[in-house]
């Protein structure tokens, strides 16, 4: 099956303007054509300028960490849907563990964003995961099946088919403890399996699904080579252009 192999790096809030320049840049001179898609997530106000880097590297994208829900209005401080695609960026961020967790999102609010951020002509990098103590009880498949139902599962196939998914045990994250490859292929089977019930197998065989925590360049090879894992949202690594470029390497010939 040739599903799309993605790699995107989130910068979280990191790097200066210059820095986060400096960084696209790099990484833009370093990339090779590949069918590898790869996707910068700076913070909102590098959007433009890392965008513009972007434009003359086929595979090389832009996506924003997050979007508000309501494409304009008094919500200070906010950045729309709209507003991002203006800046070139094709991609969002949404449901990360960081947004639930420390700004209270969500599952209807995530659908809400959802549903804004396609209708902007984003594509959203969809992302779910359990904590710690949910997989300890053993629930973590039926809580991550229950994220999607809440956000993206109401969407129409030809919608859906625009969402890519990126599965982030919460325990994963920033703490330098991986998912082994079997815990990856697992929890990404049960995800494409869910897909299928809701949407067909087609579909679910279409859904790029990346896998996202603590993934370095010592751990992508044998994350990658997983059957059902099709790339990875890279956090602490992707700051790094040397690391980052042999993620990106990463794949099974
Ligand atoms: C992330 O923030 O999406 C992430 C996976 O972070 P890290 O790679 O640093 O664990």
């Amino acid at each position: 099956m040739n599903r799309t192999r993605i790699v995107a790096g989130n910068w979280k809030m990191n790097k200066s303007y210059e820095e986060g320049r400096d960084l696209a840049k790099a990484i833009a001179e370093n990339l090779q054509p590949s069918e590898t898609v790869v996707v910068l997530a700076p913070p909102f106000i590098h959007l433009r300028g890392v965008a513009a880097i972007a434009e003359g590297v086929s595979n090389l994208h832009v996506a924003a960490q997050n979007c508000h829900q309501e494409n304009s209005g008094a919500y200070t401080g906010e950045i729309s849907a709209p507003m991002v695609r203006s800046t070139g960026a094709e991609y969002v961020i949404l449901g990360h563990s960081e947004r639930r967790q420390y700004f209270g999102e969500d599952g209807p609010l995530l659908a809400d964003k959802v549903k804004a951020a396609l209708a902007a002509g984003l594509k959203p990098i969809f992302c779910c995961g359990e904590p710690l103590e949910i997989r300890e009880a053993g629930a973590h498949v039926a809580l991550v099946v229950e994220q999607l139902e809440a956000s993206v599962f109401d969407l129409s196939p030809e919608d859906f088919a625009k969402v890519v998914i990126a599965y982030e045990p919460v325990w994963a994250i920033g703490t330098g403890r991986t998912a082994s490859p079997e815990q990856a292929q697992d929890m990404h089977k049960e995800i494409r399996d869910a897909i299928a019930k809701k949407y067909g197998r087609d579909l679910a065989q279409q859904t790029s699904i990346l896998y996202g925590g603590s993934c370095k360049a010592s751990n992508a090879p044998e994350l990658f080579s997983q059957p059902d894992v099709d790339g990875g949202l890279i956090g602490g690594a992707s700051l790094d252009t040397k690391e980052f470029m042999a993620i990106i390497g990463s794949f099974p010939a």
